[in-house]
């Protein structure tokens, strides 16, 4: 079958925040198609490539992306067809060389991903295999622990928690659709017990409750309450996860935490997360300091790296480069992945293998304003990350992941393995 590229079209989509987002198809001279869309984040690393909006008041109140759609008909697709659609580093490159800006500036990240996933859905269709195997091969067969994002604050709700994503994951379970049973066991007992308390239950941008608590401390005792109810225990079953997202909290050299009142230095805030990590069975946390402050970084490694995992995502942006620095400084045991940081699948693969190399792990990322596209499911069964975080286990777009993991789970049976943080 004809496996050149002979169609590249996009249009404008909605995200899950009701913002317009781009959606790419690829289609082969073979007849084999691909589609895939591109997510969008609001507490974004000052280090990500850009997203390109048209800043046209009279549309979407400037959030349109006409013009990056005008740079994918006249300036992408004219070089993109005629490529072979199995040449995805060929591709990407053509992509790089195209934008050739330091963030992917000129043309925009979301046309570039876009045209650049939807290569790959193109060319697993033209193979005939599921996307995780054709990215994976026999590799793909770990499937990763959720981490559910089961109340969220900061940036991705109104008037909540300095912290900006409490997670549970599963690292007990026998298996993925046992793992996101427990999920669902204890949001459902979580939501019971915040409601009897008189605590609105409305869920965030990520599906999680967005309740007006003021610490983690508070909100620990609901977490707590509604995992014994289930019947889960923390540690060997259940561990606790934190994005705290502190850029968002960083200004004029202190961290804010306005809930708590407190303004922490870097020093004070390592010592914030540590006495968390002493008091509740916190296994992850994800940017504990802001997006370059190496030091806190490697200060809270030797603090705790050895207990729980300390996440990379605007530190790193899923960005080689930066990855690098990261490791020369000792700043992290994980790095979280998210293919819109960088804008295009091999660069995000690439990263992925470094990390891997250097004995790091990687979880695999949604962002907080999605669309239905499952993509990153696939991507985190092909590269065995072994974790993957794509929001709490209800609205849709956060489904389409955990229900693509289950598809992949049945159809992969005895030959899945359940991953987890330490695999
Ligand atoms: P974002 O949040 O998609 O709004 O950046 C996700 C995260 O910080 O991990
Ligand atoms: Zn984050």
């Amino acid at each position: 079958m004809n496996s050149v590229i002979d169609y590249v079209h996009g249009r404008e989509i909605l995200d899950s925040r009701g913002r317009p987002t781009i959606e790419v198809e690829v289609a082969t001279r073979g007849g084999s198609v691909g589609r895939a869309s591109v997510p969008s984040g609001a507490s974004t690393g000052s280090h990500e490539a850009c997203e390109l909006r048209d800043g046209d008041p009279s549309r979407f109140q400037g959030l349109g992306r006409r013009k990056a759609l005008q740079n994918l008909s006249e300036v992408i697709a004219p070089q993109i067809i005629g490529l072979d659609v199995f040449e995805q580093q060929l591709i990407d490159d053509r992509l790089v060389e195209l934008d050739g800006t330091r963030q992917k500036s000129r043309l925009g990240a979301g046309a570039l991903l876009g045209v650049s996933l939807a290569c790959s859905r193109a060319a697993a269709h033209q193979s005939s295999l599921p996307l995780y195997r054709y990215l994976g091969g026999q590799m793909g067969f770990v499937l990763p622990v959720p981490f559910v994002n089961i109340l969220n604050g900061g940036r991705h709700a109104d008037q909540a928690l300095d912290l900006q994503e409490v997670m549970i994951a599963p690292v007990g379970a026998r298996n993925f659709s046992e793992a996101l049973q427990m999920s669902c066991e204890v949001f459902y007992v979580l939501g019971e017990l915040l409601k009897k308390d008189g605590h609105h239950t409305h869920v965030g941008d990520e599906g999680g409750y967005a309740p007006a608590l003021g610490s983690l401390h508070e909100a620990w005792e609901y977490l707590d309450a509604a995992a014994s109810q289930v019947g889960l225990k923390w540690g060997d079953e259940l561990g606790l996860a934190l994005d705290v997202a502190a850029s968002e909290l960083y200004r004029d050299g202190r961290y804010h935490l306005n809930s708590e009142k407190l303004q922490l230095t870097s020093e004070e805030m390592v010592a914030y997360l540590k006495d968390l990590v002493e008091r509740y069975p916190v296994i992850s946390i994800e940017d504990g300091l802001a997006e370059d402050d190496w030091q806190g970084f490697a200060h809270l490694m030797r603090e705790v790296g050895r207990q729980v995992q300390v996440v990379g995502d605007d530190l790193v942006v899923t960005c080689s480069e930066r990855l690098k620095k990261a490791l020369a400084s000792q700043a992290l045991t994980t790095v979280l992945i998210k293919p819109n940081q960088v804008g295009t699948l091999s660069e995000t693969l690439a990263c992925i293998h470094a990390a891997q190399k250097e004995g790091l792990r990687v979880m695999i990322s949604h962002r907080s304003g999605e669309t239905e596209d499952p993509y990153i499911a696939d991507l985190a069964v092909a590269v065995g990350a072994g974790q993957i975080k794509a929001g709490c286990v209800c609205r849709g777009e956060r489904t389409a992941k955990y229900n693509q993991l289950l598809r992949i789970a049945e159809e992969l049976g005895d030959y899945a393995v359940y991953g987890g943080p330490k695999g």
